[in-house]
């Protein structure tokens, strides 16, 4: 979706709503396409004292293999975003500024690098999966098993204090 910012940078108070839906199907990480549903996208684009504010939130279903069990896990995530939106940059300005040329905002590109740079590095079905036994394979967060205990070399264990 592109925006068309000129009236929102003329004029204060200016408030343009934001509700659509964006099909990233076709993304790729790791892998996998981490997302479960069409991300929906709220919010607005408002002028407030001369300053043009972008805020919205990206709701989509995060459904993946765990990285650390295999598991497939589907859960809902919020993301939100706030930029604002310049027609021009100068020297000092930072990252939290974006550039929007001839007043077009290309709503689609920046959505997408905002969640992309927002995603987890690794996808867990839970922060703290316990992951596979990794010596019986199974699931450590839907059985509890004991080789690692059992099997445990005895000269592992004398270096594993030597590094506590
Ligand atoms: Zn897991
Ligand atoms: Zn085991």
């Amino acid at each position: 979706m592109i925006i068309d910012l000129q009236q929102l940078f003329d004029i204060e108070n200016e408030r343009v709503a934001i509700d659509y839906s964006l099909d990233f199907s076709d993304i790729e990480l790791w892998g996998q396409c981490p997302f479960g549903s069409h991300v929906h996208i709220t919010g607005a684009v408002e002028n407030r004292a001369g300053i043009v504010n972008l805020a919205y939130t990206a709701g989509f279903v995060l459904s993946a293999d765990c990285d650390r069990c295999l598991d497939r896990f589907s859960r809902d995530e919020a993301y939100h975003f706030t930029h604002v939106l310049v027609r021009e940059l100068n020297e000092e300005d930072t990252d939290e500024y974006i550039l929007v040329e001839n007043a077009r905002l290309d709503l689609d590109e920046l959505v997408r690098s905002d969640i992309l740079l927002s995603l987890p590095t690794k996808l867990l079905c839970k922060d703290d999966c316990k992951g596979l036994c990794q010596s019986c394979g199974n699931n450590l967060n839907h059985t509890d098993c004991t080789c690692s205990r059992k099997e445990c070399d005895p000269r592992l264990e004398a270096l594993k204090k030597l590094l506590d």
